[in-house]
């Protein structure tokens, strides 16, 4: 933060100045720009010295910094990205549903939930052949058989792929077969990962860390569009608190906060923040009334069945049944659903 001094301040005005962001225990860095003085604020939380600071004699205003994710900042790009993915725009008026299994398991169980999906009004579809699991002995995915049953899916259904790549050296492989590219959250800071997605021009989902603030995911982000790539999509998926009731605390505040901060689209994923799938649709809902601009939600035929997070995928029926829920709060809230394909939009 900075304070830009009268022209007319005095040196015993300006010391007093110094005096006072000293006293409340920030460090002081004075400049003089032409005939003008700046006193820069600095340490954490300084902002929270402005509106005293503002009415100190000698001071004319206070200015912020600039953040420092300037490519992915609203403040030189003000109005909102639209990531276009072949048929879906994620980030218009729009909103876009991404749902699928958490992993891919077999060409069945892949083809069922993608045409239960499509026909439910899913835009897209999602699923795991690469999984970052928490336990080296849980199941790690298919591999590259998993992004071969994704392609399959997306010729029957016509349902774009979104799937998660964990490594740098899998991004030429995984970008050949999906339509988005996922960063999870336990890789939201791997550095490395961000600017290979970041080379490349398949569109990225970029999900928060389990412990990330929302600055450091915009900084994660900056990593990807300031390798290349600007056609990224940030998605608030739960942070650990010390709330046990659900497996994640569904951070709504996140949304509206990044609307105000960047540029970039916002989704919500209910269902790695809610754990288990009976609270799922609520939190769908209030991520559309919060002003999301999309959900991923995790859907499985059998989610008893299902190799990894079958505890929080909703069942076909179920989802279905969420799509209704969503399309009348999207209204509510002037929003739309996406079309799906050929199909007029309903809402
Ligand atoms: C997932 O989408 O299945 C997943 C692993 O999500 P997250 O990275 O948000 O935990
Ligand atoms: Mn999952």
């Amino acid at each position: 933060m900075i304070a830009v001094l009268e022209k007319s301040c005095t040196l015993k005005q300006k010391a007093n100045i110094v005096r006072f962001v000293e006293g409340a225990g920030f460090r002081v860095q004075v400049s003089e720009q032409a005939d003008v003085s700046l006193v820069g604020v600095v340490g954490e939380g300084a902002a929270t010295l402005a509106d005293q600071l503002a009415q100190l004699p000698g001071v004319k205003e206070i200015r912020p910094v600039a953040p420092p994710y300037p490519l992915v900042s609203r403040d030189h790009h003000p109005e909102a990205t639209r990531v276009k993915i072949t048929s879906v725009t994620i980030g218009g008026s729009a909103i876009v549903v991404i749902a699928g299994p958490c992993s891919v398991e077999s060409r069945e169980q892949i083809m069922t939930t993608a045409r239960a999906v499509e026909s439910a009004g899913a835009n897209m579809l999602r699923g795991g052949a690469f999984k970052p699991r928490s336990s080296p002995y849980s199941y790690q995915g298919m591999g590259e058989a998993g992004l071969e049953l994704l392609a399959e899916a997306r010729e029957a259904t016509g349902l774009q792929v979104v799937t998660e790549v964990v490594a740098p050296d899998d991004v030429a492989l995984v970008s050949r077969y999906a339509d988005v590219l996922q960063i999870g959250a336990r890789n939201m800071q791997n550095f490395r990962l961000l600017s290979a997605v970041g080379e490349q021009p398949v569109p990225v989902l970029l999900k928060r860390g389990l412990m990330a603030t929302v600055e450091e995911l915009l900084l994660a982000a900056e990593y990807v569009v300031a390798a290349g790539n600007p056609r990224v999509i940030l998605c608030e998926r739960g942070i650990r608190t010390f709330e046990t009731a659900t497996r994640n605390t569904l951070d709504l505040c996140a949304i509206p906060v990044l609307r105000e901060k960047t540029h970039l689209p916002v989704i919500v994923d209910p269902s790695h923040a809610a754990g288990r799938r009976e609270i799922v649709p609520a939190l769908a809902r209030a991520g559309i009334a919060v002003g999301a601009d999309g959900l991923i939600v995790e859907v499985h035929p059998e989610p008893e069945e299902a190799v990894s997070d079958g505890r929080q995928s909703l069942t076909l029926d179920a989802f279905a049944q969420m799509m209704t829920e969503i399309k009348a709060v999207a209204g509510s809230v002037g929003r739309t659903m996406t079309a799906r394909a050929g199909k007029p939009a309903h809402v």
